[in-house]
């Protein structure tokens, strides 16, 4: 194979720029040429310019960008055997025996159909002389790929689709925006959000920003009892305080019958039957627009890159394959296959067969409504306290991590549902030494789900010899039953030697839960750690201004990052914003590394390179620091080009959780309590570490906490993410006049 097509189709989505980019890059360092498509289908069908050679260059500087470069659109012709003809014709013309389609499940049912046909269509046109016989040697089949795109996350065989964190970030603000508004004047508001007949946006959107309704077409209400059970929600909700009251509605939601339940009937009820005043916000094509996350930036740079590796292992016998991401790992499924069950779904949900299309939706897609259900309830169900309630303290240990208020809200929440106490320990392990708690009900954590910070205090200290006497001091008389810890290495470490001394203080026999929320992502048992994806946004959007400082000099940038010995925001932060080299502790820096960094950017910056960015970890080395190498490419660089520090500090670690942040610390948090209450009573309760691993929530006890953590450089032994390292190296290589 040696030309290979690339089309966006379908709805546009944030994060296929990422994906072109990487296509073209990856195949480009392959020998293998890439043709963009311009308009989907549409550009494959007209042919001509439509179908354009791209270059290193021209996928630069297009990572930021929201939408894509080569344009998408919806065309009918494709759907006939004569634009499908068309489109063969021009596709040989060029030369192009291979194509990557990013888009739905309709643009890549299109693309299934076009490469069954393909043989016969070229037949017909050798037959007619429209293409030169020996074409159809030249030619005989086509091998294709699909990437998914789309901001519903609708489809089957991924994870995640590319576009759908980005959209769940515009709804996720629009919301936090609303609540302030709505709270200041005691409104209600209908917020609609996309998804036909997926409710995977509005779902999520209401857990990340703390909805307090929500309607989703996977589980319709009854027709005659859905306004009464949402007012009387929503009404015990203004009767406990609540300040405002947010219903989340997919476009897509109707009742049992079928019947829409539309933003303007649940206004219309609300002011009819509580006498709200009640405002309507539909957010329409806001949730396709913006520059792209972190994650879909990285999603969809890593699933181009395997797209085209996929593409060239193909066998024209080969099924076609979707290549997708499941728990962090890319994926690759029967395309098919996938279209199948993606459009089973939409059909069982045209035919009101519900229960079936919340089941096909898999388990974390139902666990994620049940936790809505709880955490937006108006209060703790009325259940029959147990007789002896268990007392569960909540406590944070480490830096500062958004969301960690998102955690302890559900923390509380959760526990509080089933009828125990909750108790917040203050200033993490000198609050826990000096017995600085207080009981948090369910209002106390009130609008703490989308909050940056930690409303309880955190601190890094970890307690001395002495303190652990007080410590169990402070567990006895406060009765605590079982605690959970959320937050960094102090915490673990805190734990672990807890868990180590529970001879010397039988006091300690107690189930703990660490819960990992370092924006380091250095803690062991967990792929991903709260706070981490927040902390990449930040990065990210400040190196994009950065990047756009510098267009009009020739200027080399060397960006600083947090992470402490931990290189995961540095390569995760250089993968999304198109770093040239990325520096972190892993790898280490030796004197020649920065030799021939030097050459390359002298090499570069005389070829025309207008910016150069380099992007460290702030301990990447101990003598190679960022002022040390700041300084060598100052002298290095000479008349050719300035050098500029960027250390981005604290800002790492303040804003407001991503939705991300949320719905996984929400999901951890409910998990943790679970693990708690059942460990209570047991003859020799664990004490562990909860973490996201796979794709999956799981425990790894205590006793394990040596075996996996580095304890030279606080950070896990193993790191899934080090695997990405090729993928950042080939893109930001040779010969980018922009990155
Ligand atoms: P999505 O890919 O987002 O599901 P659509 O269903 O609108 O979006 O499909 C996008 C385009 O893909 C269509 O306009 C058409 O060009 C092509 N397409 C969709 N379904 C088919 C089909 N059955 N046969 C051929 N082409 C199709």
């Amino acid at each position: 194979m040696n030309k290979i097509g690339i089309l966006t189709s379908g709805g546009d989505a944030p994060g296929m720029n990422a994906a072109i980019r990487s296509v073209v890059r990856v195949a480009l360092d392959l020998g293998i040429e890439v043709y963009g498509i311009r308009e989907g289908y549409q550009g494959m069908v007209e042919g001509g310019e439509m179908i354009r050679e791209m270059t290193w260059e021209s996928v630069g500087g297009i990572l930021q960008r929201g939408g894509t470069m080569i344009g998408t659109a919806r065309c009918q012709e494709f759907k006939t055997r004569e634009g499908r003809r068309k489109a063969a014709k021009n596709l040989v013309n060029h030369g192009i025996d291979g194509l990557i389609i990013i888009g739905g499940d309709g643009s890549l049912t299109g693309a299934s159909i076009f490469r069954t046909e393909w043989p016969e269509l070229i037949k017909g046109l050798t037959k007619s002389g429209e293409i030169p016989a020996e074409s159809a040697e030249k030619y005989p089949n086509l091998v294709i790929v699909g990437l998914p795109g789309s901001i519903d996350n609708d489809m089957f065989g991924t994870e995640m689709t590319i576009g759908a964190d980005t959209a769940l970030h515009r709804i996720t603000e629009a919301i936090d925006a609303i609540t302030s508004t709505a709270s200041s004047h005691q409104r209600s508001f209908v917020v609609e959000v996309m998804g036909k007949n997926c409710g995977y946006l509005a779902m999520m959107g209401a857990l990340a920003a703390g909805a307090d309704w929500v309607f989703i077409p996977e589980v319709p209400p009854d027709p005659d009892a859905w306004k009464k059970e949402m007012c009387e929600a929503l009404g015990a909700g203004r009767k406990a305080g609540r300040r405002d009251s947010i219903v989340v509605v997919a476009e897509g939601a109707c009742d049992k019958k079928g019947n829409p339940i539309t933003s303007q009937d649940i206004k219309e009820t609300l002011e009819e039957k509580l006498g709200e005043d009640t405002r309507i916000t539909i957010l329409g094509h806001v949730q396709r627009g913006g520059s792209p996350s972190a994650f879909d930036r990285n999603l969809g740079t890593i699933l181009g890159h395997a797209a085209v590796h996929e593409l060239r292992k193909t066998k024209p016998e080969d099924e076609p394959q979707l290549i997708g991401m499941r728990g962090n790992r890319v994926v690759s499924s029967s395309l098919m296959e996938c279209v199948k069950i993606t459009q089973q779904i939409s059909s069982l949900a045209s035919e009101n067969q519900f229960g079936k299309v919340l089941e096909l939706r898999g388990s974390g897609f139902q666990s994620a409504y049940k936790i809505l259900q709880t955490l937006f309830q108006p209060g703790p169900k009325l259940v029959k306290k147990s007789d002896k309630p268990f007392r569960i303290a909540v406590m944070h240990s480490g830096g500062p991590a958004p969301g960690m208020n998102t955690v302890v809200r559900a923390a509380v929440r959760w526990g509080s549902d089933q009828g125990h106490t909750m108790l917040g320990i203050y200033n993490g392990f000198p609050g826990l030494i000096k017995g600085d708690l207080k009981e948090l009900s369910w209002m106390d954590v009130s609008g703490w789900v989308g909050q940056g910070g930690a409303e309880i205090g955190t601190n890094r200290a970890v307690p001395s010899e002495g303190d652990y006497y007080s410590i169990a001091r402070t567990i006895e008389e406060g009765r605590i039953d079982g605690l959970l810890v959320v937050g960094g290495e102090s915490g673990y470490d805190s734990v672990y030697e807890m868990f180590g001394r529970q001879k010397e203080f039988p006091t300690f026999r107690l189930p703990i839960v660490c819960l990992p929320a370092t924006i380091d992502n250095d803690r062991p048992g967990s792929e991903l750690n709260i706070g981490a994806d927040t902390a990449l946004n930040s990065i990210i959007q400040a190196v994009d201004k950065i990047k756009q400082s510098a267009v009009a000099s020739r200027r080399c940038f060397v960006v600083e990052t947090m992470g402490g010995y931990c290189g995961y925001l540095t390569l995760m932060g250089g993968l999304a914003t198109g770093a040239e080299r990325v520096y972190i502790h892993e790898e280490g820096i030796s004197l020649q590394d920065l030799q021939n960094d030097v050459d390359l950017l002298v090499t570069g910056f005389s070829q025309g390179k207008r910016l150069g960015l380099m992007i460290r970890n702030e301990r990447a080395h101990p003598v190679y620091t960022t002022d040390f190498m700041v300084r060598l490419f100052e002298v290095e660089g000479q008349e050719l080009f300035d050098v500029r520090q960027a250390i981005l500090g604290h800002q790492q670690q303040g804003g407001n959780p991503t939705p991300f942040d949320r719905i996984q610390g929400t999901r951890m948090a409910v998990q943790s309590i679970d693990f708690i209450i059942n460990e209570i009573g047991a003859k020799d309760p664990r004490n562990v570490f909860i973490g996201l691993e796979g794709g999956k929530i799981k425990f790894t006890g205590m006793e394990d906490y040596t075996r996996l953590e580095d304890w030279d450089y606080g950070r896990p032994k193993v790191q899934w993410w080090m695997d990405l390292r090729p993928i950042a190296r080939v893109l930001a290589q040779s010969g980018p006049q922009q990155l």
